[in-house]
């Protein structure tokens, strides 16, 4: 029988990056112990007070269909939220609920993207942005950012890949760099986009994951916020990962097209789960910081372990909860250096091959484990990247 194109070439063949995951997950149901620097994902579990407003809202009924675009009080609660952290006006028009960031990555391309066209992205990326792409039978198109540059994009390597394209997806604070996009970055972005006619789909997810500097939507931009569609989610700032509450903002009109979408693939997300997340929300500021905390913790304690040694070098960490190493240094690829480290010590960390060409002899480290357990693994693997560097 016969399958589509979009879906049968979804994931563009070859290694999907997550070798190492794999076989470190193989190794673990195996029965070794092995540490896991992986992925993004907090760990500590959704706080019992929001399971409680779960329950509390399933309990009281709202267990049938909900309001397709997102209930009127969570879709109000995320346009209060935007309109006070970023100074856009911003109303339930603005905004429609969706499964999660993810799809709302690929809900963002539907609207923008015919088949065929042109939607480019940044290197390194989030392992799931060439597969959304083609998942709406766009053609992705990678632009390099570059080490010596600590990954901000440069908006003439973007203007250089520009022309004909339709959309451009950026993350700030990134995946998997840890870097937070600057004032500047974000300016030369937006000028890109208004010279080519672009699309800016701006994923935010991390946005309450800072430590240095500030986060910045590029909605806020003169002239951006008519053609930025901002993604964003409860999985990272609430550790709601497995809830999968996200959201899309932008134009009116854009979200008027985006909830026939959601009419005909999702029908929208379970009641009680948008329930529980605008409580959530309503929270604050100080839950949220709450949740970032461990993170913002690990970064300083993974700073002052790498100062003064030269074979792995910290990529600025300024948010979100991973940290890019250099590891060029000791001569190995993020592959061969990730899969050395495996097989020696057990510790399983991302090659920043897995991201893409542009992080190449990086590792990409999450800072996803407790603490004293995290300052050992690092500590290790220092220790093993200096033996490297020593032999290279
Ligand atoms: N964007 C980025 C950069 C991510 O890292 C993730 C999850 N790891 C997502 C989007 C999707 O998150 P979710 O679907 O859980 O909201």
């Amino acid at each position: 029988m016969h399958l589509s194109k979009r879906i049968t070439t979804l994931t563009g063949g070859g290694s999907d990056g997550w070798d190492v995951f794999n076989r470190a997950r193989a190794m673990i149901a195996a029965g070794t112990a092995v540490t896991e620097l992986t992925i993004g994902e907090h760990d500590i579990r959704t706080a019992a007070p929001i399971l409680q407003d779960m329950h509390a809202s399933a309990m009281g009924g709202h267990t049938g269909y909900a309001s397709v675009p997102g209930t009127a009080a969570l879709r109000d609660t995320v346009a209060r939220r935007i309109a006070a952290r970023t100074g856009v006006p911003t109303t339930r028009d603005n905004v429609m609920i969706t499964p999660g960031g993810q799809a709302a990555l690929f809900a963002a391309h539907a609207a923008v993207c015919d088949p065929g066209d042109t939607a480019l992205y940044l290197d390194p990326y989030y392992a799931t942005y060439p597969g959304t792409i083609r998942g709406v039978s766009a053609l992705p198109r990678a632009v390099r950012t570059r080490a010596e540059d600590a990954f901000q994009p440069r908006a003439g390597d973007i203007a250089e890949h520009a022309p004909g394209a339709r959309s451009l997806l950026i993350n700030s604070p990134n995946n998997p760099t840890g870097v937070v996009y600057s004032r500047a970055t974000l300016e030369g972005i937006a000028r890109v986009c208004a010279d080519h006619d672009l699309w800016l789909i701006s994923d935010e997810v991390y946005d309450t994951q800072v430590w240095e500097g500030e986060h910045i939507s590029p909605r806020a931009l003169p002239g951006m916020a008519e053609r930025t569609l901002v993604v964003g989610s409860m999985s990272k700032s609430h550790a709601m990962t497995g809830s999968r509450c996200g959201w899309i903002v932008g134009p009116a009109e854009v979200v008027a097209h985006l909830i026939n979408l959601a009419t005909h693939t999702t029908y929208g997300v379970p009641g009680f789960i948008q329930d529980a997340s605008r409580d959530a929300l309503a929270r604050g500021p100080a839950f949220e910081e709450e949740i970032a905390a461990p993170f913002r913790r690990r970064r300083a304690l993974a700073r002052r372990l790498l100062a003064g040694q030269n074979a792995v070098r910290l990529v600025p960490a300024q948010g979100a909860m991973y940290l890019m190493l250099d590891i060029r240094a000791t001569g190995l690829s993020g592959d061969g250096f990730a899969n050395a480290l495996l097989d020696a010590h057990h510790i399983a960390v991302m090659p920043g091959e897995s991201f893409g060409q542009a992080a190449a002899g990086h590792i990409r480290v999450a800072m996803t484990i407790e603490d004293t357990a995290f300052q050992s693994a690092l500590r290790t693997v220092i220790e093993f990247a200096q033996r490297h560097a020593k032999a290279a």
